[in-house]
This record gives structure tokens, sequence and C-alpha cells, in this order.
């Protein structure tokens, strides 16, 4: 796809976002969070859910999960600007709590399209929910993120061959800096794959 019908279409998709009334979350949300970043990246990162410091900014991974992101991504001589960042749901869960079964179904149809028209060709998925996601949809056999993490994954899709990375979420590191030199392990896989 060129670069102006992919501009067009990811427009298109963030207005349809905006105003998108599927699921309750539209009405306790301040802002959607659509994602944001260089469409025409091979490389599409999938977090979680907003939380409140995106719900309010209507950008992905701005609060300390952020920084933690924004870091990793730097421990790989990437910056945010280079990829593509957003998550399973484009609105804020009350309180910050899991994603449900009927957000996650009522949202799917926006980051189905959304990988079809950015067509990435590594997913990144940053925890649980987002590896779920992308493993059923893909037909991967599914374990605990706790053993898919940090492997290399490959996925034949309509769109032709995907390489997925399944990582920790990097709130993880947020209440326990320790656990962040799990994170930065695995992404250096993702660092590898693009040397
Ligand atoms: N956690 C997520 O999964 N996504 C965000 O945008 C922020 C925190």
């Amino acid at each position: 796809m060129e670069k102006l019908e992919k501009q067009r279409k990811i427009a298109a998709l963030i207005a349809k976002i905006d105003s998108c009334k599927r699921c309750s979350l539209a009405k306790t949300k301040t802002r959607s969070v659509p994602g944001e970043g260089d469409i025409d990246s091979e490389v599409m990162f999938i977090g979680e859910a907003p939380g409140a410091n995106e719900d309010l900014q209507g950008k992905p991974f701005v609060g300390r999960a952020g920084d933690i992101f924004t870091r990793l991504l730097g421990e790989i001589g990437l910056t945010r600007e280079q990829i593509y960042l957003c998550n399973i749901l484009k609105c804020r869960p009350p309180d910050n709590r899991n994603p449900l079964p009927g957000e996650i179904a009522a949202c799917q149809g926006s980051l189905d399209l959304q990988i079809k028209i950015i067509a990435p060709s590594i997913i990144c998925t940053l925890g649980k929910f987002s590896t779920e996601y992308i493993f059923n949809k893909y037909g991967l056999p599914l374990e605990k993120i706790s053993s898919l993490h940090g492997k290399l994954y490959k996925a034949s899709t309509e769109n032709g061959e995907k390489t997925i990375l399944p990582l920790f979420h990097p709130a993880v590191a947020v209440y326990d800096i320790n656990k962040y030199g799990v994170l930065k392990k695995d992404i250096e896989i993702l660092g590898k794959l693009l040397t």
C-alpha cells in the first residue's frame, strides 16, 4: 500500500475510534488512544490498554510504564518515532482494571485493521493480553507469557509471514526495577533481528 493511502486509511480509522461507542468504556474515557508512530515501520508494538496519563493525553505509553518502554527502545538504538505503538483496547478501563473479554471483542476490529494497514513484518506483544490476542489470531500455540517471552515465533498470515516476539509488559519494572534486566535481554532479540 502506498504511503498516502496508508495515511488516509489510518486517519479514517482514528476518526472511527474517536467516535466509537461499541463498549461502555466510551462513557468513562477522557480521550481515546488509537496509537501512534511510523505507519511504515516494520515493527509494531501492542500493549494492553491506556492508563490515566494516556487517557488524558490521547497517546500510548506516556506514563511510568511508557518511560520504561522508551528506555528499552533506546537500548537497541530505536526511538518511538521509528516504530508503531498501540494497544489492544483504545479506551481506558476504569481504575486500570484488566480488559474484559467483551471489551477486547468490541475493539478487535480496530486492531485488526491497524495491523492490516501498517502491515508490520514484526509484531512485539507487550504483556499477557496482547500476547494471547495475537497468538490466538494467528493460531500459534498459546502458553503463559512467562514461557513465551523473549522467543521468536513465525505466523503465516493473509499478508505474508510475520515474526512475533512476546515481551513482558514494561509495567513489570515500574514496581520492581530488578525486572528491567529481563525486559532488556528480551528486547535485544529485536535489536539483533533488525541488524
Ligand atoms: N500500559 C499499556 O498497556 N498501554 C499504555 O498505553 C500504557 C500503559
